[in-house]
């Protein structure tokens, strides 16, 4: 085995014919990859692939990140969970449920709290903040308060909700294999017989209660109601304004002993809430007041959301560092909106269930012009891919259900139109880029076939 110098940069490595898989060898301190480059006589010959080329690029990536000034004083101020000491015009809320909590702290349960709102109003952070304030009032008087957090869309499961209570309290179960009432049991025994005081946030109840009933919750609000000691107070928090409708009149009854209601920000006051923010994470004069205000009044269009202004802050934040500039501009806001837009659309697509995808795949191929087209056409075009695929097409009534679910995602418009002498009909069009309805299924087996009927017909 020799090796060769040619020249200062080039090295050749050269083997018996039988050596013809060389991968890599160590140079010095770099390593290099070698490639098979030919033969001479009866030697194979390799040559370095510029593998330290490669890696002096990525050190160039992360110097530049390491001596570049981020914009950002702490980044960490942004993410989502981060919850700030104030909550700027959060006080009528934060005073209602201090009031209600405090008996608690005298070891006398308080009453059911239901605390309602639309997304990024605040419920999550301000029950939070006063959770913990109550926990070190709790802890600094040693009464023996316990205050359970869970959220309901992401546990999944009663048993999962059940079990993350039971840890609070340190009652350990086993991850499955119990009835719901048994743990019930053994959670109002511990309570019992330790004398303590449960706070039970329940977070997003209304996925709880929308995809299993409200059992568990009936469950909970008759603990108090026997006969035993243990003493639980419930507090649950729901995104959807309608959930009451929804209860049984027995937890409608002990759940909304209170209610707090939590109204969308107006665009000034996501202003200050942004103001506030961008103190604790941005450097001293990288946000001007014209892109705060742009921020909140983008966050305001919809409804005043708190959770969108902070996002579409930090995503323009993270591009206009990208982009090595020393504060946000007005178009690293627009982009942000835009990705985030993207992002939003992608993430609906891509949970979507397969009729859902079926119905929408037709409608990217069927010729809507700017009429749209009838919920009888898109009924046709479904059933002829379902054909296609082997599948039982669904009744035109769930049809209609799913587009007008569809319709609340914002990935289609479906709008009454007056036609004529038939009355008003629903005429629906697409409101995402037919491309990325496309991009987003080819991935997927099943959709990218429904998507593909017209190549195949
Ligand atoms: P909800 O639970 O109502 O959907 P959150 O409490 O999760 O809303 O709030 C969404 C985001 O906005 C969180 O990052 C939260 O910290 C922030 N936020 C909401 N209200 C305020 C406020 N008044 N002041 C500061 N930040 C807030
Ligand atoms: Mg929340």
């Amino acid at each position: 085995m020799a090796l060769n110098e040619v020249g200062a940069t080039t090295c050749w490595r050269i083997h018996p014919p039988n050596h013809n898989t060389l991968r890599t060898c160590a140079q010095g301190n770099s390593e290099l990859d070698w490639k098979y480059w030919g033969a001479s006589s009866n030697l194979n010959i390799f040559r370095p692939q510029n593998t330290t080329k490669k890696l002096e690029s990525i050190d160039v990536i992360f110097d530049e990140f390491l001596n570049s000034t981020s914009i950002f004083r702490d980044r960490e101020c942004m993410r989502p969970d981060y919850i700030p000491n104030t909550l700027p015009h959060r006080n009528q809320q934060i005073s209602r449920l201090s009031s209600i909590m405090a008996p608690t702290l005298r070891l006398t349960r308080c009453s059911n709290i239901f605390v309602y709102g639309k997304t990024g109003t605040g419920k999550t952070a301000v029950s939070r903040l006063v959770a913990s304030r109550l926990r070190d009032k709790s802890d600094e008087n040693s009464t023996p308060v316990r205050i359970s957090y869970v959220n309901c869309r992401i546990a999944g499961t009663e048993y999962r909700i059940l079990s993350q209570i039971c840890s609070d309290v340190g009652l350990t179960i086993p991850f499955t294999g119990l009835a719901a009432s048994e743990v019930l049991a053994r959670l109002l025994c511990t309570l019992e017989s330790t004398g303590r005081l449960l706070i039970t946030i329940l977070d997003e109840v209304d996925a709880l209660v929308r995809g299993r009933g409200d059992r568990l919750l009936y469950e909970l609000t008759r603990i108090n109601e026997s006969n035993s000691k243990a003493k639980l107070s419930l507090i649950g928090i729901s995104n959807d304004l309608t959930l009451k409708d929804r209860l049984d009149a027995r937890v409608l009854s002990s759940l909304c002993g209170e209610e707090v209601v939590f109204t969308p920000y107006t665009a000034s006051e996501l202003y200050d809430i942004l103001q506030e923010r961008i103190a604790l994470a941005f450097r001293d004069g990288a946000v001007s007041q014209a892109v705060t205000k742009l921020c909140a009044a983008r966050a305001a269009v919809e409804h005043g959301d708190a959770r969108r202004a902070l996002d579409l802050l930090r995503v323009a934040g993270e591009l206009a560092d990208r982009d090595h500039s020393p504060e946000v501009l007005e178009r690293h806001v627009l982009l942000a909106e835009r990705r985030m837009e993207y992002d939003r659309v992608s993430d609906a697509l891509r949970t979507l269930p397969l009729h859902a995808r079926i119905i929408l795949c037709g409608l990217v191929d069927m010729d809507l012009g700017t009429h749209g087209a009838s919920t009888g056409e898109i009924y046709d075009e479904y059933k002829k891919r379902c054909r296609l695929l082997s599948f039982e097409p669904l009744t035109q009534r769930r049809v209609s259900g799913i587009l007008s679910e569809l319709d609340s995602m914002g990935l289609v418009n479906a709008k009454l139109e007056s036609s004529g002498r038939y009355g008003r009909t629903r005429r629906i069009r697409l409101s995402v880029a037919p491309e990325m309805v496309r991009d987003t299924f080819s991935r997927d087996l099943l959709s990218s076939a429904a998507l593909g009927e017209k190549l195949v017909r």
